[in-house]
């Protein structure tokens, strides 16, 4: 493994030096400590007292941003990492307090036995369990509890299938495809289905991007588990391989850059503070991007905005509800999970096998998650419970409920959305935001992956996907070691320090 070498850095610093020329006070001081050839690894304060001049610097401590680092770390490089909340793991978020069995508020299982998460549940010994196959009960008010015809289901896979199949057209909304096929009332409603599982309205998505994910499930996806516990449990054990290179409640404000040179300035408990290194890797949310907020100084170039532009988040709003007693599981009138309005609102038991609390999720997508944020916490709850008592009228929900707690993605300020989806004609411009800026500017984190989307990166990463190991001294790259456990794959491969 090639280690940084103080001349190795100087050789970078002075590569550096000839790029952007900074206006800023703060970068120019990066440059120049770059330039007096601070030694990384060691830590050391540039003469001027500024701070180390790290070897990476990343941006958001979820899932990608943990990985990143801990791969970057593995590989002997000097990585601080910044995150916005006062805990690790993003859009991983387990509530604790009132469930023992743990709610998900965030992320909600491991899709599939190939998924890469599997990897770090073996590391860090997670308990992990299958969850049945969902009921797919439907429900409307005009028509009450009815479970979709398998045989029609498939006919209309099939069906939708071949249309994928035939077109050669531009990348037009889903919406507009749908239109062209003539579909029934009831298959209008299994199909919207594709494109709320981005928590994104038909008219919103692009079709050529629903095509290409509809091919990836198909041989991805078998069955989805759930971790024992929480899903939490594993970013806070990929942290704490990390120890004090996570720096929680800094929130990244700027980051000035140019050819080899980074300089982050983040705020934390009303203090500002500049973290300097050599290369950044940014795995904050697209949502996070497209408000401009942290700024780029000079901006991203414009091929790199138009990516960030081509997608957009899904809206998602969680709610959980505590009861009483497990009315819905009543085998006459209850229905362990339903989907209603068209799949906009559904239910489920999040403890299925048993296990746990009278609980009850709420999972509420599109435009109804948007209706949702908009009402705030306390009508959002209320509207809920409509919802629930509209399906199970004679339940008596409302009386039953002990507690209650609405998590709203849509205006989460540091995710703003649940997952990214890409827009009509924005195809294919995930492969574009995965790719480095300058051999500087490294972009990772879930809007950066290839199908199948809207889960955990790097769930999605089959371990034949991993970054290639850095590279020894002699400059060639060893091949993978596939006992040498999870890897994180930084689109664009490794940063390249030399
Ligand atoms: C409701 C919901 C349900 C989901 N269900 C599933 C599921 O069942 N299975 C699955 O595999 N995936 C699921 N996902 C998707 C999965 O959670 C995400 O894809 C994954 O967690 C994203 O990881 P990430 O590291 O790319 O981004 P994030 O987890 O969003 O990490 C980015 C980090 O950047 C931080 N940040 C933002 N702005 C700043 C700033 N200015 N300064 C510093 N830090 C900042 C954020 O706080 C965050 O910690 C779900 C997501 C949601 C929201």
């Amino acid at each position: 493994m090639k280690r940084v070498t103080r001349r190795s850095f100087l050789k970078a610093a002075s590569f550096g030096s000839a790029g952007v020329a900074f206006g800023a006070a703060a970068p120019t001081r990066a440059a120049a400590g770059a330039r007096a050839g601070v030694d990384a690894r060691s830590g050391a304060a540039e003469p001027s007292g500024a701070g180390p001049v790290r070897d990476v610097v990343v941006l958001g401590a979820g899932m990608s941003g943990l990985a990143a680092a801990r791969d970057l770390a593995r590989a002997g490089l000097d990585v601080v990492l910044l995150e916005a909340r006062d805990r690790v793991g993003g859009r991983i978020h387990t509530l604790h307090e009132q469930a023992p069995h743990g709610l998900e508020i965030g992320a909600q299982m491991i899709h599939g036995s190939r998924a890469y998460t599997w990897a770090l549940v073996k590391e860090f010994g997670v308990e992990t369990r299958p969850l049945p196959e969902w009921e797919r009960w439907r429900f409307s008010p005009a028509a009450g509890f009815w479970k979709p015809d398998g045989a029609r289901e498939r006919a209309l896979a099939a069906r939708l299938d071949q249309a994928y199949h035939a077109y050669r057209g531009d990348d037009i909304s889903y919406q507009k495809f749908l239109d062209t096929l003539k579909l029934g009332e009831r298959e209008i409603d299994s199909v919207t289905e594709n494109a709320l599982s981005w928590s994104a309205e038909p008219d919103e998505v692009s079709l050529r991007a629903a095509i290409e994910d509809s091919a990836a499930w198909d041989t991805y996806i078998d069955q989805n588990f759930q971790v024992v516990g929480g899903y939490d449990q594993i970013p806070r054990k990929m942290a704490e391989t990390l120890g004090d290179r996570v720096r929680l409640s800094t929130v990244v404000r700027a980051v000035e850059w140019g050819r080899g040179e980074v300089a982050v300035t983040c705020e934390r408990e009303g203090a500002t503070d500049t973290v300097r290194a050599r290369r950044a890797v940014v795995t904050l949310p697209i949502g996070i991007l497209q408000t401009g907020k942290p700024a780029f100084s000079p901006d991203l170039p414009g091929w790199k905005r138009r990516a960030i532009d081509s997608l957009h988040m899904g809206r998602v709003v969680v709610v959980h509800m505590l009861f009483d007693d497990w009315f819905w599981r009543d085998p006459k009138t209850g229905r362990k999970g339903w989907r209603a309005h068209e799949g906009r609102v559904s239910f489920w038991d999040p403890h299925p096998l048993g296990h746990g609390m009278p609980a009850l999720q709420g999972w509420i997508t599109g435009r109804a998650a948007q209706e949702l944020s908009d009402l705030g916490e306390k009508a959002g709850i209320a509207r809920t419970l409509d919802w629930v008592e509209e399906a199970l009228p004679k339940a008596g929900a409302r009386k039953r409920l002990q507690w209650s707690y609405l998590r709203d993605w849509v205006r989460d300020p540091y995710a703003l959305g649940c997952y990214s989806y890409t827009r009509p004609g924005g195809w294919p411009q995930r492969a574009v935001l995965a790719t480095p800026v300058q051999n500087t500017l490294y972009f990772a984190g879930e809007a950066t992956e290839p199908p199948p989307h809207y889960q955990t990166p790097p769930a999605a990463r089959a371990p034949s996907r991993s970054r290639p190991p850095a590279p020894d001294a002699s400059g060639r790259r060893p091949p993978p070691d596939p006992a040498s456990g999870p890897r994180f794959f930084l689109p664009g491969g490794l940063p390249d320090l030399n």
